[in-house]
């Protein structure tokens, strides 16, 4: 059986649940049945796909920050004279 993640469209709670083919599962929050399916992640949960992203986020912003030193100190060594 496929993990389902859903978002509860009354209270907003997300949660993920195990699911039958098409069985509308409701909100273990406040019990509405207006779930709404947002996607299945087979064995990755959304929290390290979203660790992992902004970890690669911050990552291209230091390696864009230490690019631009560099090209500070090159500038500043060629204009010496
Ligand atoms: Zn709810």
């Amino acid at each position: 059986m496929p993990i389902y993640e859903y978002l509860c469209a009354v209270c907003a709670h997300e949660f993920e649940k195990l699911v039958r083919r098409d069985a509308a599962p409701s909100c273990p929050a406040c019990g509405a049945a207006g779930v709404e399916r947002r996607f299945s992640l087979p064995n990755v949960s959304s929290q390290t796909t979203k660790g992992k992203a902004m970890r690669a986020a911050k990552q291209r912003d230091q390696k864009q920050a230490t690019d631009r030193v560099q090209a500070q100190i090159a500038y500043e060594r060629s204009h010496d004279d």
